[in-house]
């Protein structure tokens, strides 16, 4: 459950497509093969800020089992 809903956050902020994700605000674009760098947003994204990692955070989510596959 706790995956799901970081998931539907992550959703909700980003946008993947191409290889690349998307500030849904801004629509700054960061590449897959920068995935271990910071996001960088528009100057005047209200969502910008040090040390985004929407590549990492939903590689994490996504190596977490969903409640009811475990043991499936
Ligand atoms: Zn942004």
């Amino acid at each position: 459950m706790y995956a799901h809903k970081d998931l539907q956050d992550w959703q909700a902020a980003w946008t993947m497509f191409n290889e690349e994700i998307t500030c849904s605000q801004c629509a700054a674009r960061q590449p897959s093969r920068l995935s271990n760098t910071d996001f960088i947003h528009s100057p005047a994204c209200s969502r910008a800020g040090k040390g985004q990692r929407p590549w990492e955070d939903l590689m994490t989510m996504l190596i977490v089992p969903l409640p009811q596959a475990v043991g499936a």
